[in-house]
């Protein structure tokens, strides 16, 4: 049973990842198992290059990115598990979990983040309740969102990134995964707000 499975390898999934992952050495988050489906094929980041993005040397490639943050996370945070080359097809809710349905396993969690990006049709089962029209993009785009307040659709059920209603921007999307990311910790930390920050400790 994962306490919290992430399922989409983009932006916005890997930034909640990420933020997660550099939690798991704090005492609230002792013993927490979490996992992200890092499906990254038909990801927005595999065609789009970046001169636009504050931090991001211009001219990087979407696709470098999808390869570097992954690579970040095993690197900085191994013990958050990195399920690849599966792509998940159900979402069944029981009454305190989920069953994550993928083309090859199934998986049990408590908490799941949706991080699937925005394109129509929306395919995985059991979430059809959800899908609505996107809110921020032109209607002849043909975009979907799912229904949310901050981030969070039901109990435990939260979505990231342009799935969330957001614009489709690399810096919203990331953005937004941090803040579902963030509030997973809150949630573990009995409600406490909660950020993760590192410092340097040589500075002058
Ligand atoms: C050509 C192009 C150029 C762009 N240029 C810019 C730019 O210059 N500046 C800028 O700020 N933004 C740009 N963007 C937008 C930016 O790429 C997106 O805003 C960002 O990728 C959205 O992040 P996301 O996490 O919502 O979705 P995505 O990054 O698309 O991630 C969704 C992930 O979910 C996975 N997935 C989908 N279905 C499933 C499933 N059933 N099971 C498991 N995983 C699944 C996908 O493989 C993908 O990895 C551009 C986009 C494109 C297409």
């Amino acid at each position: 049973m994962f306490d919290t499975l992430i399922i989409g390898g983009g932006a916005s999934g890997m930034s909640c990842a990420l933020i997660i992952g550099s939690a798991l050495n704090k005492p609230f988050a002792e013993g927490k198992k979490v996992g992200l489906i890092v499906h990254q094929k038909t990801s927005h980041l595999q065609n789009a290059l970046f001169n636009n993005v504050l931090g991001l040397t211009p001219g990087t490639l979407g696709e470098d990115i999808l390869k570097i943050g992954k690579n970040q996370l095993t690197d900085l945070y191994p013990e958050l598990t990195q399920i690849k080359n599966e792509k998940v097809c159900e979402v069944k809710n029981y009454k305190s979990y989920f069953e994550v349905v993928t083309n090859k396993k199934n998986y049990t969690a408590k908490t799941i983040v949706i991080a699937t990006g925005y394109t129509s049709p929306f395919t995985i089962k059991g979430l059809e309740d959800y899908i609505i029209p996107h809110q921020m993009t032109k209607p002849e785009k043909d975009r979907v969102q799912l229904k949310n307040s901050l981030h969070l659709v039901k109990p435990n059920l939260y979505v990231a990134g342009s799935l969330a209603g957001w614009r489709s921007q690399f810096s919203i999307a990331c953005g937004s995964g941090a803040q579902v990311g963030t509030d997973i910790l809150t949630l573990w930390n009995n409600g406490e707000h909660t950020k993760v920050h590192d410092k340097r400790t040589n500075h002058i």
